[in-house]
């Protein structure tokens, strides 16, 4: 009897695991949509998935491990956002491995180096979407809006209060501060022609750390 158990719950164990890497297969990435439009409304949804989730449901198994570790990247979208705890890219947008190019710096300044990776990932990648994601109560914000940075942290809030006008709001300030960086990472003349061929574009977006939706700008 006990052997009977056994070999049944052996069955049932590799029905759901064969479930749950179906349910990974049937879920259609857009590394071969057409254009960048196609992948914002993706991520749209996807965040509306995240939204009412309580776990990501991202492809992160063994088999897409050695797929991408075989047959190498090929994301999707540039993720630009903060290196606060409260914002993870992956899960935000439903996302598994081999899908997001993200580029995590305190209240996503755009540097040399991070500019250097935008491109990597837009150029080199062929990501057709690049996204800059600030998000609600953002410390880097805040600490540009009402000072007191020091050491190479100033590098941070200098970039960011150098584009506030005087007495703006934390929400504006936020808003103000990603296209910012849309600035910064549309000075770049790679950047620039891949847009003008319409091979990628760059859009901005404030991520609510409370509930989970992200507002694209118009
Ligand atoms: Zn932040």
């Amino acid at each position: 009897m006990k052997k009977w158990i056994s070999m049944l719950l052996v069955c049932l164990i590799a029905v759901g695991l064969s479930g749950c890497a179906g349910a990974n297969k049937t879920k259609e990435l857009p590394q071969n949509f057409a254009d960048p439009q196609s992948v914002l409304d993706y991520l749209e949804q996807q965040n509306e998935i995240y939204v009412q989730a309580e776990k990501n449901n991202g492809d992160l198994s063994k088999v897409k491990r050695v797929d991408t570790a075989v047959n190498g990247q090929h994301p999707y979208a540039v993720i630009v956002t903060c290196s606060d705890s409260r914002v993870p890219a992956e899960h935000i947008f439903n996302a598994g491995i081999g899908e997001l190019f993200v580029i995590r710096t305190a209240g996503n300044v755009i540097g040399d180096h991070a500019l250097g990776s935008v491109e990597y990932g837009a150029e080199h990648l062929g990501a057709k979407l690049v996204i800059v994601l600030g998000h609600t109560h953002c410390g880097a914000v805040d600490a540009a809006l009402h000072g007191g940075a020091h050491g190479a942290i100033a590098t941070i809030t200098d970039e960011i209060s150098a584009c506030l006008p005087a007495g703006c709001d934390a929400r504006e300030a936020e808003k103000l501060n990603v296209q910012n960086s849309i600035s910064r990472i549309m000075d770049s003349e790679m950047i620039a022609e891949l847009v003008r061929k319409g091979e990628t574009r760059v859009v901005g977006a404030i991520y609510n750390i409370e509930s989970g939706a992200v507002d694209f700008f118009d």
